[in-house]
């Protein structure tokens, strides 16, 4: 091959075989001007064809809600159920987890006496995802059972017992767009727990006098928990079981209002007797039936938390 020096134009006659690389640096013996040469000239080279760089999909942001109330009856597990039923149908991926001993979550889906958070905490590693079962329709649990009594017992007088599961759904969130945790009726070592796993307490109240008292404790503990730690949970209030034409109900929903303003949810769950009809049949209301008034009203909720123009970036609830 015949190479010319850039600077003074002297010619040389290379043995391009015995030059391995298709780039090199040479010196010119008259001049000393050192300089590149391509074994074969750029302009004789077949470009490459640049493609552009594949797009990464962007992280799954998994957002946390746990369904809390001190009072028993006011439909927690329902919402639990049904609000994760309705983001499944939005196509969400959901984990549902039941952190409540009485297991009435699990029970709904179909679920009795099989492994819970506990067995799993148990277990040596602590991966929670060992007990996680996939239901139906998007959905998957993380079921309790009676012996979850015991998780209690067990860790309440560890430090930083409060974090227990918190700490463990650091790599779960990274498979699920929501998590939603059912809770017992009380403020105990669960509610705590989820709490301070969730990024939103949504809670769920009877228009009726003593319901309202349960709202109250929880924004209580939420209130604590701000104070106390690092985590700021937000919340709403979710009026269930309501009925409209029920003057009673009617004045305590305006209370409600009033007294939570933004926090007060404008969507309502009345009483439908489609709810206890798919919980025979163990599955979401909204798949049992679509145009249920309760299925609807949960895919209103659906909708309103995550969805809706104020918050179209889905960023209620995330941190
Ligand atoms: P909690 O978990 O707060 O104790 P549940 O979800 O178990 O409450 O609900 C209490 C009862 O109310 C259950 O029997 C349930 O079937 C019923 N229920 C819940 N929501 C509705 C509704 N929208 N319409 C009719 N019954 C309902
Ligand atoms: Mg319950």
């Amino acid at each position: 091959m015949i190479v010319t020096c850039e600077k003074c134009k002297s010619r040389y006659t290379l043995d391009a075989s015995r030059i391995k690389d298709s780039v090199f640096r040479a010196e010119c013996s008259h001049c000393h001007h050192i300089f590149t040469v391509h074994k074969t000239p750029l302009h004789e080279q077949s470009p490459y064809l640049l493609r552009p760089e594949a797009k990464k999909p962007a992280p799954r942001q998994c957002r946390v809600v746990c369904v809390c109330n001190q009072k028993g009856g006011v439909a927690k597990t329902s919402t639990c159920l049904n609000l994760g039923g309705a983001l499944s149908q939005l196509k969400k991926r959901v984990l549902l987890i039941d952190f409540d001993v009485q297991a009435n979550l699990s029970m709904l889906l179909g679920y009795r006496n099989v492994s819970s958070f506990f067995e799993a905490l148990d277990s040596g590693d602590g991966e929670l995802s060992k007990a996680i079962i996939k239901a139906n329709y998007n959905l998957w649990l993380l079921p309790s059972n009676s012996r979850m009594a015991l998780a209690s017992k067990k860790y309440l007088n560890q430090p930083n017992f409060e974090y227990l599961l918190r700490k463990r759904l650091g790599k779960i969130k990274k498979v699920f767009d929501y998590i939603v945790i059912d809770t017992p009726p009380s403020g105990d070592f669960f509610t705590l727990n989820a709490l301070l796993a969730s990024d939103l307490a949504l809670i769920p109240s009877q228009c009726e006098y003593l319901s309202m008292n349960g709202v109250g404790h929880i924004e209580n503990m939420i209130q604590v928990i701000k104070e106390k730690t690092a985590h700021k949970p937000d919340y709403r209030i979710l009026a269930t079981l309501y009925d409209p034409k029920n003057i009673a109900e009617n004045v305590i929903y305006q209370k409600l209002k009033s007294q939570h303003k933004e926090k007060m949810l404008a969507t309502t769950i009345q009483r439908d007797s489609k709810i206890q009809e798919s919980q025979i049949a163990h599955m979401p209301v909204l798949f049992y039936d679509k145009k249920s008034l309760a299925g609807q009203q949960y895919l209103s909720l659906a909708k309103e938390l995550f969805f809706t123009d104020s918050n179209k970036n889905e960023s209620l609830g995330h941190q």
